[in-house]
This record gives C-alpha cells, structure tokens and sequence, in this order.
C-alpha cells in the first residue's frame, strides 16, 4: 500500500486519546500508508502502533516530539529513526518527562493563585504518560472552571497565557545533537509556537540547520498557503526537507489521520529526511 503520509501523531502514550493501534486503524483506513507516531517525550506508543501498523500494511515511523528549552516562545523538534527504542536517548526522555511533572505543579500551583485550582492528582491521573497541558485543561473541565479544552488554552495555559510556564528540557543544540547521536535526525515542529517574525525566523532556522537539524514542519493542516511558502521558503534557503503531518491528539480536534492540508505532504519525505543523516 503507498497511500499518503501523516509524520506527527499522537496517542494515549502522551496527550492524545486513541491507543496506539486504534490510531494506526484509524489512519490505515483514512489512506494513511505511512504513519509517524511522534508522542510527546516517549517512545512507549511504538511497540504496539509496529504491531498494529504491521498487521494493516502500515509503514511505521519511530517518532517522538521532543520538549525544546528556549527562552521565548515554545519549541517542539520531532525526531524520527528507522528502527525502535535507541537506547542512548532513553535516559534523556525520562529527564524530559520528570520535568514534565515539575512543570505541571508549577502550572496547577499559578492555577490555584488565579482562583482556578486544581488538584494535581486530578490531573496525574488523566495521563497515562507523559503529564501535558491537555492533562490539566481536562481537569480544569472537570472543575467546572471552564466549559471546555480550548477555553482552558485561551484563557489560562496557552503560551504566554497567565498559568503557561515555559518548556523545560535541553537547548536545541543539545537536543538535535542527541537524536543525531542515537541514528536520527529531527524537524522543527509547527514552527509558529516559536512566535518570531520573518527574519528572525529565518536566522533562527539558520542555525538550527547549523546544528544538523534535517527539516521543517511545512505540511501541517492549519497552515494557509501563505504560511506555507514562507516555511517552504526556508526549507529550501537552509536545505531542510519540507516535511508535516496532522498533529492529531482527538476525535474532537480539527484534523484528523493523515489531514496534512492541500496538497498533502509528499509519500517519499520521510525517505527524504532519514536521507540527509551525515
Ligand atoms: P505541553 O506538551 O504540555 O506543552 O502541551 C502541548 C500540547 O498542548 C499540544 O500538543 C497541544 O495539544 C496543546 N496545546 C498547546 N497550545 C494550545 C492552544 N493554544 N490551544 C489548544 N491546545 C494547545
Ligand atoms: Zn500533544
Ligand atoms: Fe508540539
Ligand atoms: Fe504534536
């Protein structure tokens, strides 16, 4: 089956709601011939999304969607191998998801200052991995304090929103560097949480390029066609491969499996990508 290509998914392993092999069914029978499960800081999805994607004709990428540290805005790379659970980043993801946690209090503690509280164990218990914003906005929810997710976001935990704390984790260089060292290479996810304007836009993918970084999220279903030549732009300036995907986290949100907007992204990126490792 060739079908068309989704690179950024995610499932109950971090912050989105179907299992791994329901998303892979899911896809598989959306067109989707090659599918990247990118979950936030962990790799505990893959297993069986392999599993689920062999038994369907489904390529399986091994992906993950890495926390970024940088000073302004919120930085997300995700890194692809060709094979299952390099070993030398494990250590790294649990550091990454142990700051998860600390991050979460932080958020909960701002929470409870705004006179929205929320128990931390309310929301510990709604992830069964990685603990994420989605985790906290669902708790919220349930409080009452909100009528929903988006508004949780818009209100208080968006970027830059009063209870947002940025992203802990390793700098960029390091982190590109890590999953170059471990036989990948990573994209810069949904460049627009970086909230810079063209030209500084463009120095800063200068330098991530700089520093081994193999692509660039151009395919994404939110992306306008604006948008989608200035990302296109840099990826050829800095020679990353234009890569993307649907980003789909639920049933609820706005895309779904294999939704990378029109024209789709390209079968053969991914091939592309792994290409460019040194
Ligand atoms: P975290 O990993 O805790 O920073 O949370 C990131 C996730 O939160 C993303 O993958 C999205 O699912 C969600 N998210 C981030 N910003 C927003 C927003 N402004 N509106 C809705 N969801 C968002
Ligand atoms: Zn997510
Ligand atoms: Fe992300
Ligand atoms: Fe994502």
């Amino acid at each position: 089956m060739v079908g068309t290509a989704d690179l950024h998914s995610h499932t109950t392993a971090s912050d989105g709601s179907l299992a791994p092999a329901a998303l892979v069914a899911l896809a598989a029978g959306r067109g989707v011939g090659t599918l990247a499960v990118t979950d936030h800081d962990t790799l505990a999805g893959l297993p069986a999304a392999a599993e689920a994607a062999g038994g369907l004709g489904v390529r399986l990428v091994f992906g993950v969607e890495l926390s970024v540290r940088i000073p302004h805005g919120s930085m997300h790379l995700v890194g692809y191998f060709d094979r299952m659970a390099p070993p030398a980043i494990l250590g790294w993801l649990e550091e990454l998801r142990a700051g998860r946690v600390t991050r979460a209090e932080q958020i909960v503690g701002r929470l409870g200052d705004l006179g929205v509280g929320v128990e931390m164990d309310a929301v510990l218990a709604r992830a069964d991995g990685p603990v994420g914003r989605p985790h906290i906005a669902d708790a919220m929810v349930a409080a009452g304090h909100v009528g929903d997710r988006q508004a949780a976001f818009d209100r208080y935990l968006g970027d830059g929103r009063p209870a947002w704390v940025p992203t802990q984790g390793l700098g960029p260089t390091e982190s590109i560097a890590l999953v170059a060292e471990a036989g990948g290479v990573s994209s810069l996810a949904h460049p627009a949480s970086l909230r810079l304007d063209g030209p500084r836009l463009g120095s800063a993918v200068q330098r991530l390029a700089a520093r081994g970084l193999g692509g660039i999220e151009v395919y994404r279903p939110e992306h306008h066609a604006e948008r989608r030549r200035a990302y296109r732009r840099l990826a050829e300036r800095f020679g990353l491969v234009a890569t993307g995907g649907s980003d789909f986290h639920h049933l609820d949100g706005p895309a779904r499996p294999g939704d990378t907007g029109d024209p789709p992204l390209p079968a053969d990126a991914i091939d592309r990508l792994l290409a460019t490792r040194g």
